[in-house]
């Protein structure tokens, strides 16, 4: 991986791990897909291989992601959905050229030509959570700087944060500080 770019945060529903490739949102925001080949990347992380990207579809790619987030913000505080979010995750999914592929192992794979074909298949994903297809909810990270919108598949559906190791130990980190500040000596 070449050095420089942000980690990718990798999690279990294909499209809120792509809106997390924008963190920080209302903080300092970290892009973890600055260039055409880390937006490659990741999609390779992802099963998606496609062979290139242009710079134009990494703008897609980007409008996409935010227009996901969007949608899936008002689904986590129970709002309309945004019409132009709604009208970009569908103009993704209906672009595309994707096919599911079953390996011999029982796997599915995906078999995409080119970045709009991938993103047809994250618009579709996104889409099916949305939709209430999948179990979960939609919740927003409780980190002030971050309020990403994630899917909790928790059985209790409470999780808070959209990622343990980052937010939520940066949340810990910041009570565990401001206790000590109050009562030093009694937190060790
Ligand atoms: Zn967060």
């Amino acid at each position: 991986m070449p050095a420089g770019f942000p980690d990718f945060r990798l999690g279990s529903v294909l499209a809120t791990s792509f809106t997390a490739t924008l963190t920080e949102r209302h903080g300092d925001a970290v892009e973890r897909i600055p260039t055409p080949p880390r937006l490659v990347d990741w999609l390779a992380v992802n099963g998606l291989d496609v062979g290139s990207c242009t710079t134009a579809q990494l703008d897609l790619a980007r409008e996409l992601r935010e227009a996901i987030h969007a949608a899936a913000t008002a689904t986590a505080l129970q709002d309309t959905l945004p019409a132009p979010a709604v009208r970009v995750i569908n103009e993704c999914s209906a672009r595309g050229r994707a096919a599911a592929v079953l390996t011999p192992e029982g796997e599915r794979r995906w078999r995409v030509p080119g970045v709009e074909d991938a993103l047809s298949v994250i618009a579709a994903d996104a889409i099916s959570i949305i939709a209430g297809e999948r179990d979960g909810r939609f919740a927003l990270c409780a980190s002030p700087t971050c309020q990403a919108a994630f899917f909790d598949t928790s059985q209790s559906r409470t999780r808070r944060w959209c990622d343990m190791n980052t937010c939520g130990n940066r949340q810990k980190k910041a009570r565990f500080n401001a206790n000590h500040r109050k009562n030093p000596g009694s937190a060790r």
